[in-house]
């Protein structure tokens, strides 16, 4: 059964469904967050709300990236995620230029930068073949950094990264929301 609902309709009772995809709970009963089709599954006993719009990543999404090769001048990196909405991640190629870096002066990336480290970016610009995402705001950058000599998860000191095993410190460009 299929039934539109609009953003804080109720949707079922807590203790009839778990609230699934696109909802939430209060004090016992089950809400939309979005614009979109309710859908009970009575096997899961969940209700969720099937959002209505499908969208590709466009220009000012937020997405988390792991760095996959990085050069003076310009990283690549694997876009993993985005933290919009039923949006649909066409093209994983992201690129990142030295000046979109930050907002200070960045000689060569490779000293901020390091393969296998998560980050988060914006998109700057949408091309037939690649997404050039920007980190030059405090709230982006490396949220998650591992050591370039034993491949340890590392911790935020201060500016810096700190290896947790071999303890060895790092530099990057590390986002206020780091995931420490
Ligand atoms: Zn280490």
């Amino acid at each position: 059964m299929e039934e539109r609902v609009i953003p804080g309709d109720f949707l079922a009772l807590e203790e009839v469904y778990l609230p699934g995809y696109s909802t939430y709970e209060k004090e016992g009963k089950i809400y939309s967050k979005v614009l979109g089709k309710k859908q009970t599954n009575k096997d899961l006993r969940t209700v969720n709300v099937l959002g209505r719009y499908r969208r590709l990543l466009g220009v000012g999404d937020l997405v988390y990236a792991v760095v996959t090769r990085v050069r003076e001048n310009l990283a690549f990196l694997s876009i993993a995620s985005t933290l919009r909405q039923n949006t649909v991640i066409n093209n994983k190629a992201g690129i990142l230029l030295v000046k979109d870096l930050s907002n200070f002066y960045v000689d060569d990336l490779r000293n901020y930068l390091k393969i296998g480290d998560v980050v988060k970016a914006r998109v700057k610009e949408v091309s037939a073949f690649s997404i050039k995402l920007e980190t030059n705001r405090k709230d982006l950058g490396v949220v998650k950094g591992f050591c370039s000599r034993c491949r340890g998860e590392m911790e935020r000191k201060g500016i810096a990264l700190q290896c947790k095993i071999c303890k060895n410190m790092e530099k990057r460009k590390v986002s206020f929301d780091y995931f420490d």
